[in-house]
């Protein structure tokens, strides 16, 4: 087989870790498999060295901060090729450049446009562990760009695909993907497998174990990707195809996400063109919009909005918002930052019903009141009062069987 290991910045944050990573590499290997391996930076590297720059520039200049992160991940690479080399494999540690990852102008969050991987397939031949910097890449004009935080796991899950690799394993400090939080909930079972749909919801609503955009690259390629932990030998979550027996469950899991915030405009006159005007606005400011929601007017003269916002941006879309609510005639803007999304996900939504109604009824129970609503084929989100998190993720967890499921 030919396997893909990438190996995150806890995985290889010091010279004791990068050594456990050589020896399961050259366990792999001398199972009689061809291995690719992809690093991060050292754990905090990447953030360190945004730092510097921070203490010489407010705004460093995108380009120069892009041959300085990709720094991070060469040390690593040479490292981790120096390792494997020392337990008798032959390794060989490529740049982005080298490994022919190729990349649109982007910087800072550049999008991979092709992969050339001559080199590498040519060393995997020759009978070389090819050690690969994650997170970086180059245009066509020889720029060295870097693909978004997190973003060694794209590299990974594209490399995958470009050399038709038989598997990608992600290694993490996490044991796999869990049914939700074990933090909040300790009962929370780590899954066997999920679908790359049920995993894009989780991942995009802030179960943070896989890059969202990695998972999205996984699916149209249709990389089978296992999440694992580098510090153990668990079997980690197959993240793959939809399947039937995935069907039977009508929820998966439970997510939550503290990082968004909420504007609402009031008493805006019902008459076509304001919406558009208004997240045209906030689209213009590279402001990303999750759910909205729009009252129906009462009385066929005006309407509230209320719509979500990552909470970083919320102070700049409350401007916004002000302004527009200013130019069309609309009562107020207000923000509200103490919210969370919940949600429930899972494929067999498509085919059972009642999962919304079971979830309203579950946060009602407990005296949870929902704010916005939003749903998709295989997942239902509501906006709730943030101090409900954790009584809503438990509840939810406990009335949707996750407490027991395998
Ligand atoms: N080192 C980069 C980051 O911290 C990329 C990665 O770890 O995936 O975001
Ligand atoms: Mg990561």
């Amino acid at each position: 087989m030919l396997i893909v290991q990438k190996y995150g910045g806890t995985s290889v944050a010091n010279v004791e870790r990068i050594k456990a990573v050589a020896q399961r590499v050259s366990k792999t290997v001398k199972e009689g498999n061809n291995v690719v391996v992809v690093v991060s930076a050292m754990a905090g590297e990447t953030d360190k060295l945004i730092g510097l720059a921070n203490q010489l520039s407010p705004q460093p200049n995108e380009r120069e901060l892009d041959l300085l992160l990709s720094s991070g991940e060469r040390v690593t690479t040479a490292l981790t090729a120096i390792a494997i080399e020392s337990l008798g494999h032959k390794a060989i540690a490529l740049t982005g450049r080298q490994m022919g990852i190729i990349t649109d102008k982007v910087h800072t969050k550049a999008k991979i446009s092709e992969i050339n991987a001559y080199k590498a397939k040519d060393a995997i031949q020759k009978g070389y562990v090819v050690v690969v910097a994650g997170f970086q890449g180059i245009t066509d004009e020889d720029e060295v760009t870097t693909l978004g935080r997190g973003g060694s796991d794209l590299s990974a899950v594209a490399i995958a695909a470009a050399l038709k690799a038989d598997l990608c394993e992600i290694y993490t400090d996490v044991d796999g993907v869990y049914t939700t939080d074990p933090n909040i909930v300790p009962e929370a079972k780590k899954l066997e497998k999920i679908s790359y749909e049920e995993m894009l919801e989780l991942a995009s609503l802030g179960a943070k174990v896989l890059q969202t955009r990695s998972v999205e690259f996984a699916m149209k390629y249709n990389v089978p990707v296992i999440v694992r932990s580098s510090f153990n030998d668990n079997a980690g979550t197959l993240v793959t195809k939809e399947d039937k027996d995935m069907e039977d469950i009508k929820v998966s899991g439970v997510a939550y996400d503290k990082n968004q915030s909420k504007i609402t405009i009031l008493g805006v006159p019902d008459k076509p063109g304001i919406a558009a005007k208004l997240f045209n606005a906030i689209a213009s400011a590279n402001i990303v919009v999750d759910m909205i929601v729009q009252n129906i007017s009462n009385d066929g003269k005006e309407t509230d909005i209320s719509f979500t916002v990552p909470k970083t941006d919320s102070k700049k879309a409350l401007e916004i918002t002000q302004s527009i609510a200013q130019q069309t005639g609309a009562k107020k803007a207000t923000l509200a930052e103490d919210i969370a999304k919940i949600s429930i996900v899972g494929v067999g939504m498509r085919t059972h019903s009642g999962v919304a109604a079971k979830m309203f009824d579950v946060l009602s129970s407990h005296g949870i009141n929902i704010m916005m609503i939003s749903t998709s084929e295989i997942k239902v989100s509501c906006i709730i009062s943030a101090k409900y998190t954790e009584l809503a993720v438990r509840s939810l967890h406990e009335s949707f069987n996750l407490d027991f499921q395998k």
